[in-house]
């Protein structure tokens, strides 16, 4: 299939499952191209990403993981999703896409890390959490030189600024903040090693912000 029928198959699975589970609650095929599709793939316009390792923290449906990979065919991707559904969900169209290199786990991002810490070149995520708790739920997957790119709204400076504490004690540094359309692309890179205590157990990123 060609990307443009898998992303017609992808939209056409998304509304059926949505009518039995709640994946997403856009519904309109043309918004679930606009909102879902196209805003995943705004990365490309900022990042040169043509292979290596991608690990998508709560990835719900699929975004932005999944059209990252019908685009760009050759990365390897991890798909991590705390609720059952849709992780269905994602095994399901990963295999009708018959989409290769695709891994998707059922879990919690803090923990599933055995065989995983700082193993990515990349980890994206998209409407999961504010910086400073998704810095801990991504930053201990990614390699030392790597990214993690969090996807959020247009006016992030301040809350950018309040994870400064986070960055700096899991061994991210803030590169830049990259605008497209009403997305603001937050860059980090890993600097240095994210220390073995980190992420602390479940729900205390959250609970208890660095
Ligand atoms: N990234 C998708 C998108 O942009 O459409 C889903 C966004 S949805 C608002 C947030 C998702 O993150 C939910 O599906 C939730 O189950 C998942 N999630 C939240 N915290 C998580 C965690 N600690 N580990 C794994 N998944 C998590």
């Amino acid at each position: 299939m060609n990307d443009r029928r898998l992303f017609e198959v992808y939209l056409k699975e998304l509304i059926e499952w949505n009518k039995k589970f709640n994946l997403t609650s856009i519904t309109d095929p043309e918004e679930v191209r606009r909102k879902h599709f196209d805003d995943s793939l705004l990365l490309l316009r900022s990042l040169d990403l043509n292979d290596g390792s991608v690990i998508d923290i709560g990835a719900g449906a699929g975004f932005p993981g999944i059209p990252l990979k019908i685009a760009r065919p050759r990365i390897r991707l991890t798909l991590i999703e705390a609720t059952k559904k849709k992780v269905e969900f994602m095994r399901h169209l990963v295999s009708l896409l018959d989409l290769q290199d695709v891994e998707v786990v059922w879990g919690r991002a803090e923990e599933a890390l055995a065989g995983r810490r700082e193993q990515f070149d990349l980890a994206v995520a998209r409407a999961v959490a504010d910086l400073t708790t998704l810095a801990e739920y991504c930053l201990p997957y990614v390699k030392l030189g790597g990214q993690f790119v969090a996807y959020k709204e247009l006016a992030i400076e301040p809350e950018i600024k309040r994870a400064g504490n986070a960055l700096k004690t899991l061994g991210g540094k803030f590169n830049r903040i990259d605008k497209h359309d009403a997305r603001s692309l937050v860059f980090i890179d890993k600097i240095s090693p994210t220390p073995p205590n980190f992420p602390r157990r479940s729900g205390m990123a959250k609970k208890r912000p660095l």
